[in-house]
């Protein structure tokens, strides 16, 4: 039997995957185990943010794995220590929790802004708006906050306290306010998986009013916007607000499972000892992997990653068949008169890796793809649009 027989006999088929073995790769290239090689504009959904087996990457993970791979979080390690601190410079937010995974970090920030309404306002403050749309994780408690019908349905009943605002209308929000006791609202500023929506610069501004002037916890969703993929250290930083607390995961560890609740000041000492917990929080080797990534999301890179947001959208929005491009940095949208999943296929078979969400073509490559491969990649998508087209 072949992988794709014997991946279907014996893995749960929850993933409709693409016909592609990846065996190995080398910064944004991917090759199959057949040598075929694919430019990867999708950095395993936003997770490799300097590409396959980046060197400062691997060097930090294997020293860190050759040392000390684990311990309980009942002693000291220095790594989740360094990363915390970095995480903190970088945002003028306080403190951090470690975790594993984009939906764990989400949990960890719905408990803190419970237990922050509940002790300062009551039991019955356990409410969190979040937005229709949204995509928030897929526990039984993220789905609940995961503004999505279609993920919730076969899984009821789904944890309780949570309504839905609208995106970009802030009526929705406010009758949401007066109608509900608050703990939390959380947010994207981009909806990733909801079509790579970025919500409107006013919509985002008067939420956090809202939730400032209401006391309410403002938490950003920064687990696919986060770690410099719109061109800002976090995708918030592009809207001049102040989250209460930010949640990030994917690019984070570079490759490695890891999830980080960020605190401010309202919310940092809100979790005390044995209020949460985790085996693999903060893991030293993840962490490693992660310090390495952190230092070099520097302005330098930030600036290419605009410079390279605007090459893309350049060229598509001259490329027939190209409606719109959505999104900022490299976490884009493209929007075309033809089938996407036809485009996505196309691709493959000419050496390109893409995603979709939603009914656009979702662009996410690691943040560092060097502009020849980022061109060829550009010119790959815009020739499958043209034979899809016709
Ligand atoms: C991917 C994603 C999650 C879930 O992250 P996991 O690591 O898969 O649990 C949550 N929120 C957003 C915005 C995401 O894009």
């Amino acid at each position: 039997m072949n992988i794709f027989q014997e991946d279907k006999q014996y893995i749960a088929g929850t993933y409709n995957r693409f016909p592609v073995d990846i065996e190995k790769g080398k910064g944004a290239i991917a090759i199959d185990s057949n040598g075929n090689k694919y430019i990867d504009f999708t950095s395993g959904i936003g997770v490799n943010i300097f590409g396959y087996c980046d060197e400062v990457w691997t060097n930090a993970v294997s020293c860190q794995a050759g040392m000390l791979q684990h311990t309980s979080n009942l002693y000291y390690t220095k790594p989740c220590v360094e990363l915390a601190k970095l995480l903190v410079q970088k945002t003028n937010l306080k403190k951090v929790f470690f975790s594993n995974s984009g939906a764990e970090a989400n949990e960890c920030a719905i408990k803190t802004a419970r237990k922050y309404a509940q002790d300062k306002k009551g039991k019955d403050y356990y409410t969190i708006l979040t937005l229709k749309n949204s995509f928030h994780g897929r526990t039984i408690t993220t789905l609940a906050a995961t503004g999505q019908d279609v993920f919730h349905k076969n899984f009821t009943p789904l944890t309780e306290g949570f309504v839905y605002g609208e995106a970009n209308n802030i009526q929705s929000v406010k009758d949401a306010v007066q109608q509900n006791k608050l703990a939390g609202i959380m947010i994207e500023v981009i909806q990733g998986e909801g079509g790579v929506n970025a919500l409107d610069a006013s919509f985002v501004k008067e939420v956090a009013d809202i939730a400032n002037k209401n006391d309410i916890i403002l938490i950003v969703d920064e687990v696919q916007t986060g770690n410099g993929r719109t061109g800002k250290f976090y995708g918030y930083m592009n809207f001049d607000i102040m989250p209460d607390i930010v949640t990030t995961a994917k690019g984070l560890g570079g490759g490695l499972p890891i999830g980080a609740t960020i605190f401010g000041e309202k919310t940092a000492d809100v979790l005390k000892a044995s209020d949460h917990g985790s085996t693999f929080g903060g893991n030293p080797v993840c962490a490693s992997g992660a310090v390495s990534i952190v230092k070099r999301i520097d302005e330098n890179l930030l600036k290419s990653v605009c410079e390279k947001s605007e090459y893309i959208k350049s060229e598509l929005l001259k490329t027939k068949g190209v409606k719109s491009v959505s999104g900022m940095g490299l976490m884009l949208g493209v929007e075309v008169e033809c089938d996407t999943k036809e485009v996505v296929n196309k691709c493959i078979q000419k050496g390109l890796l893409v995603l979709t969400a939603k009914s656009k073509i979702r662009l996410l490559p690691p943040l560092n793809i060097d502009n020849e491969l980022l061109k060829e990649g550009i010119a790959i998508l815009k020739q499958a649009i043209q034979e899809v087209l016709v």
